[in-house]
């Protein structure tokens, strides 16, 4: 048998021939930049995250850059974050001329509070705390660490839709969210698209300008900003696709269900508790044994990834950082023994029965 680690033309089975309809429609209205389709995902996104707002913007990346822009981020400030996440969390801090700060993370692969609480200097702006693999951070924590020396909390939500945390949603936990739907997002666009989304009308007021060139008018521009829109191609895209989320997040929940079940005894799994809801963007294990057991999978069919193989503050990129030549032991100690397995909700049974099958395998032997 084959498993894959990502199979993208599946999720389009069901809808193909609605999709191409929309891209047809699309192309005979000419609405190529902003218009219907995007202010109807930007409404359906809200209603998804409980916010008041979500703003469409070009990638997740960007929707970071203008969050904290939208903050007042900029040169001389600090922004606490994780060193394990994808390398955006802290480039989009960077690219803003402040200084990425990074606080080591617990064994769930999150932010640690007492870690950040210890970065916090004169010069510390704001927290991007990163619900990675689709697991809420302790937000609680977080939001009262803010409060206390007043700092904006932006959630960087990429691979996180529909998760909660105490049952509220991700995206309205924090002063912004952030969320992107690349590709291999759990709700993807056919192309890179990216989602901010706010209860603050300012805010949301200030983003409608920053994603048009900081144009308040058709021919005024208030101040420099990027040029960074939510495609309507992928709006509309996503408007036929978002129908299927909360079918997508159940099946992607059902088969962390079973990999958990069956695997706990032999390596370490990510566990739900009753405070939060996680979507499984990936379902990373943690052995010892990772390299063997990896090249064990791919001999038998079973492709995996490990997620992230070098830590951002590891990157050449951020060798002029000055918490770069830190040490992040907890994150350091990951590197070594993560490994996501398949988690998509096109998997059959089958595949992923068999995963487990040659996962507990391996530890038998
Ligand atoms: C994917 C991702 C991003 C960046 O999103 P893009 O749309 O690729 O720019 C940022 N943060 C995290 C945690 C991500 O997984």
């Amino acid at each position: 048998m084959r498993v894959p680690y990502i199979n993208l033309g599946l999720q389009y089975q069901g809808d193909k021939a609605e999709i191409i309809q929309k891209v047809a429609d699309l192309i005979d209205s000419g609405m190529f930049i902003l218009g219907s389709e995007v202010k109807q995902f930007e409404e359906t996104f809200a209603q998804i995250c409980q916010t008041k707002y979500a703003v469409g913007v070009a990638n997740g990346t960007d929707a970071l850059v203008l969050a904290l822009k939208s903050m007042g981020i900029g040169e001389g400030d600090e922004v606490i974050t994780a060193p394990n996440s994808y390398l955006a969390s802290a480039s989009s801090i960077a690219l803003c001329g402040a200084t990425p700060v990074f606080a080591d993370v617990r064994d769930d692969f999150n932010i640690n509070p007492a870690e950040v609480e210890k970065k916090i200097t004169s010069n510390t702006k704001a927290i991007i705390a990163v619900h990675l693999t689709g697991r809420p951070a302790s937000m609680d924590k977080i939001n009262e660490i803010a409060y206390k020396y007043n700092l904006v909390v932006i959630e960087d939500a990429a691979q996180a839709i529909g998760a909660e945390y105490k049952g509220k949603k991700v995206g309205g936990l924090g002063n912004l969210g952030c969320f992107s739907l690349h590709p291999l997002k759990n709700l993807a666009a056919a192309g890179d698209a990216g989602m901010i989304t706010t209860d603050d009308e300012s805010l949301y007021e200030w983003l409608l300008k920053a994603r048009t060139h900081g144009m308040k008018s058709r021919d005024e521009c208030e101040f420099w900003s990027l040029n960074s829109r939510l495609d309507a191609l992928q709006a509309a895209i996503l408007n036929v696709k978002v129908k299927r989320l909360d079918e997508w997040t159940n099946r992607r929940r059902e088969i962390a269900f079973k990999y958990i079940s069956a695997l706990s005894d032999y390596v370490k799994v990510p566990t739900d508790n009753s405070d939060i809801k996680s979507v499984y963007h990936t379902f990373i294990i943690q052995t010892e044994d990772r390299d063997e057991l990896q090249a064990y999978l791919a001999k038998r069919g079973i492709d995996t990834k490990v997620h992230y193989p070098i830590a951002i503050h590891q990157q050449e990129a951020a060798k002029n950082i000055p918490s770069s030549s830190e040490a992040y032991p907890e994150t350091e100690r990951q590197i070594n023994q993560i490994l996501s397995l398949p988690v998509y909700p096109e998997l059959s049974d089958d595949q992923v029965n068999y995963v487990i099958e040659k996962v507990t395998e391996f530890f038998k032997k």
